[in-house]
């Protein structure tokens, strides 16, 4: 993943998904010229960190410090503070490949199987349906047996 400033503001990915990123077009090795990629886009805003409800706005006033910072404000409560950008501003991030999974896709068509099951032989999903979990993960989902002590189906992420 490249780098840029204000990357760690961006929400990162954890590390159990594979990431591909776009692939410029066209390739620049078979034509010279032009070349362009989709990114995604961020908006991002800094949550006053004194009455955590308002966001902070810039001023106006910067200083020509080195980097330069600016004054930002808080539009709930006025609380002032001397940050490195001014916010709200936009972020982006080379786009990630559309048919990539992530690890909630996963999780999410584990769970789904699970539920399709249970459908289909009449189990009250709320009931039958137990995640299990590793490192605090869910990794699956059992489905149990009538006295739920046993799993009849385990669906894995
Ligand atoms: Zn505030």
């Amino acid at each position: 993943m490249e780098n840029r400033n204000g990357w760690n503001r961006v929400p990162k990915f954890d590390g159990t998904m594979e990431v591909k990123i776009n692939r410029w077009s066209p390739a620049p090795e078979d034509v010279g010229g032009e070349k362009r990629r989709e990114i995604q886009t961020f908006e991002v805003d800094y949550i006053c960190p004194k009455c955590k409800k308002g966001n902070m706005r810039s001023t106006g006033i910067c200083y020509y410090t080195n980097p330069m910072q600016y004054q930002n404000k808080c539009n709930a409560c006025g609380h002032t503070d001397t940050m490195d950008k001014t916010y709200p501003y936009v972020d982006y991030t080379h786009k990630l490949n559309t048919n990539m999974k992530t690890k909630f896709d996963q999780t999410k068509e584990a769970f789904n199987k699970a539920t399709e099951y249970c459908y289909l032989y009449g189990l009250n999903w709320r009931e039958y349906i137990r995640p299990f979990f590793k490192n605090g993960i869910v990794v699956g989902y059992h489905v149990l047996d009538e006295t739920k002590s046993t799993a009849i189906k385990t669906f894995n992420v």
